[in-house]
């Protein structure tokens, strides 16, 4: 069967059918073998006993005792009862508004009923189980371990695994992407046979060999491609020509010396910059490790040298805050500095643009406001993103397009475990920043029952008292879920608690200038109390804001509550962060309690990255990487390093070039074109 048919044509599905299988992204018969479960139930035959133990639905094979009983309910519902029996125990098989079902079994019928099993009033009983007839427990037809999809309307779990069923009964021409010696060195399934047990698993065993083939492919496709866009770029040799080294002017200008790790990370730039290569580099660092002076001192060697800087930043606050720094660092200097915002108006923006055309603006600082078309450089010689995991590698590479092969640096907000920064950035060269500026205190940090708000409201009142202010972060805006705090009504609590208090409110539903607004206000003092979402989180600096209090703490990663604490602390004065919880969870608890232990955020990165699995920092929205589909279910992390070691010999050794190799490098080829 070709697997680009559309799935209308499969048997069981007609033009309906294929209208709902639409709605849930499914077009074509490999769509389809895509279309991967949410999660599985365990049908593993269980008697009426052992069926009360789990939370979950169970299998119950039984023999039907007697015809159904209509019976009517105090409440006046009319239910069938059917009594069955496990062989040793009496139950009742219970049917709501099926009235049918009173004649569809006779007794001495053997089957399997799947459902949740319960005690009423001392007699077992399943009510409304899904059931099947079988005759023999070791039937081929009985599925232990059964697949749970999404699901549209119209479409219902039975229809869609009948459905699916239906396909693997043909004759499926899947490629196999990895060559045959890949497959029998690292002991992996064949491709047809890896999907098929991601839909019907043979055992829990093979379920978890199928995910992890599977992810393993994909890691595979996705480092080599990777890797054959570094050797591209890696190779680029560099135009844009350096001669000007000098920086000290620039750091007689600073108000602090350079920390050692800052140091080293500059000699790393200069050194890209006195090479033949275009640079790209990532910079890491701790939250407040000081990424921004080294991104303006690469800033200033640019300008020196005669070429234009662009700055990218994510929000419209951080690229007000940057501005502000970068021109009191680099204006005493003659680099000129500008910004560029999505909402300034036409004439302001026009003189920008202008300067950036004709090259009397140096350095332009802004959001994907700069990656615009009528956005025009001179020379753009050097481009920074900063916490870039909020960009596409697509949006970087418009930036890119704007210079003449320009260099590249990349800042990243949240430090990344070791492995998968080498997974992620594969096209990079990685800078750490690895110590912090000295005088810096430790935030004490605090994980705190939801009993204890009110008390931790008093400190955060009395904090503010000394003249301090606060930050209180909620993970939803507006109310939406039972339970979770938002900004709205938080805001409006706190605003009844201390009418003495100036509150202020933050969060991404408000308009640019109004957030702006809002963060100068907090900034020059006007706010004593901020209650945001995380739209703070990103870099902004208030050296006064003392305390952090986080409400619902459990909904958020570890490594973005660290990069939340890293917004208080920023001066001498002693600061505190309290993450209020009202989860009972152990796991979620243990995963806070971390936080108090340590304050180093590549530890914190690498015990969430243990605790979540590698799929959190693999996904979509946090590095702007496309999505991947099978890396999210795994949860040992070797395989990383074992696709990362491959890849790298495949390249090494041009295996390519063997015939075996042919649909690897098809794949390769189509992923370089979503990089
Ligand atoms: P991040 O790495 O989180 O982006 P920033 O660049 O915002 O950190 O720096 C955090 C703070 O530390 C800023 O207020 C900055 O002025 C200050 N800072 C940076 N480098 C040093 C240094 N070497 N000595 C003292 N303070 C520093
Ligand atoms: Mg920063």
């Amino acid at each position: 069967m070709d697997l680009t048919k559309e799935v209308q044509y499969i048997k069981g599905v007609g033009p309906s059918r294929a209208r709902m299988l639409r709605s849930l992204g499914v077009n074509t018969v490999l769509d389809l073998l895509y279309l991967l479960p949410r999660r599985y139930l365990d049908l593993t035959p269980q008697n009426f006993e052992q069926g009360l133990a789990g939370e979950e639905v169970g299998a119950f094979p039984c023999v039907v005792l007697e015809k159904g009983q209509d019976v009517v309910t105090r409440s006046g519902m009319k239910i069938v009862k059917i009594p069955i029996t496990d062989g040793k125990r009496k139950g009742f098989a219970v049917f709501f508004n099926q009235p049918y079902m009173k004649d569809a079994f006779k007794p001495g019928d053997r089957l399997v009923l799947v459902g949740k099993m319960k005690k009423n009033f001392g007699a077992y009983e399943i009510a409304n189980p899904d059931w099947q007839r079988f005759e023999d427990i070791n039937s081929s037809d009985y599925v232990k371990i059964c697949p749970v999809y999404p699901l549209t309307k119209g479409l219902t779990q039975k229809i869609l695994r009948k459905i699916i069923k239906n396909v693997f009964q043909e004759d499926l021409r899947v490629e196999e992407v990895l060559p045959l010696s890949l497959l029998e060195k690292y002991k992996l399934m064949p491709k047809l046979e890896a999907l098929k047990n991601i839909h019907f698993p043979e055992s829990w065993e093979n379920l978890r060999r199928a995910q992890e083939r599977l992810a393993f492919e994909e890691l595979l496709v996705f480092q080599l491609a990777m890797m054959v866009t570094r050797r591209h770029i890696m190779g680029e040799k560099r135009k844009n020509k350096y001669e000007d080294f000098d920086i000290t002017p620039f750091l007689k200008n600073l108000p602090f010396t350079l920390t050692k790790g800052q140091e080293k990370v500059v000699r790393e730039i200069i050194s890209d910059l006195k090479s033949e290569r275009v640079m790209n580099r990532l910079i890491q660092g701790d939250v407040g490790s000081g990424k921004t002076v080294v991104a303006a001192l690469a800033l200033y060697l640019a300008a020196k040298n005669g070429y234009q800087g662009a700055f990218m930043v994510p929000t419209e606050i951080l690229a007000v805050q940057h501005t502000a720094t970068l021109k009191k660092y680099l204006e005493p200097l003659e680099v000129r500095v500008e910004v560029l915002k999505g909402d300034m108006p036409k004439a302001e923006k026009r003189k920008v643009t202008e300067g950036l055309e004709s090259g009397e603006v140096d350095i332009i600082v802004g959001t994907h406001a700069i990656i615009q078309d009528d956005i025009k450089f001179k020379r753009l010689g050097l481009v920074i993103t900063d916490e870039q995991h909020r960009f596409g590698v697509k949006q970087r590479e418009a930036l890119v397009k704007k210079g003449h092969s320009p260099d590249v640096i990349v800042m990243s907000a949240t430090p990344i475990p070791r492995t998968l920064a080498l997974t992620l950035y594969s096209d990079l060269d990685i800078s750490i920043i690895d110590t912090m500026p000295a005088g810096r205190q430790k935030v004490d940090t605090y994980v705190v029952d939801d009993s204890m708000r009110d008390r931790v409201y008093r400190f955060v009142e009395a904090e503010i008292k000394k003249g301090h202010q606060a930050y209180v972060v909620c993970p939803a805006v507006e109310e939406s879920e039972l339970g979770i705090a938002s900004v709205e009504e938080i805001g409006a609590e706190l605003s009844k608690r201390f009418p003495h208090l100036t509150i202020g409110i933050l969060h991404g539903k408000m308009k640019a200038e109004e957030k702006d607004a809002v963060m100068k206000d907090f900034i020059a003092r006007r706010i004593d109390l901020l209650v945001a979402t995380t739209v703070i989180e990103v870099g902004v600096d208030v050296p006064s804001a003392t305390v952090m209090v986080v409400e619902n703490a459990e909904r958020f990663g570890l490594a973005q509550l660290h990069q939340l604490r890293g917004r208080v602390g920023r001066s001498s004065l002693k600061s505190y962060c309290i993450f209020i919880t009202g989860s009972k969870d152990k796991i979620a608890r243990a995963r806070l309690n971390f936080m108090m232990k340590s304050n180093n955020g590549f530890e914190i990165a690498q015990k969430d990255l243990e605790i979540r699995g590698p799929g959190e920092f693999l996904g979509v929205r946090q590095h702007g990487l496309p999505e991947f589909k099978f890396v999210p279910l795994i949860k040992d992390i070797r395989i990383l390093e074992t696709t990362k070691s491959l890849a790298a010999e495949i390249i090494e050794k041009d295996l390519f070039s063997k015939a075996e190799y042919e649909g690897l490098r098809k794949a390769i080829n189509e992923r370089i074109k979503i990089i």
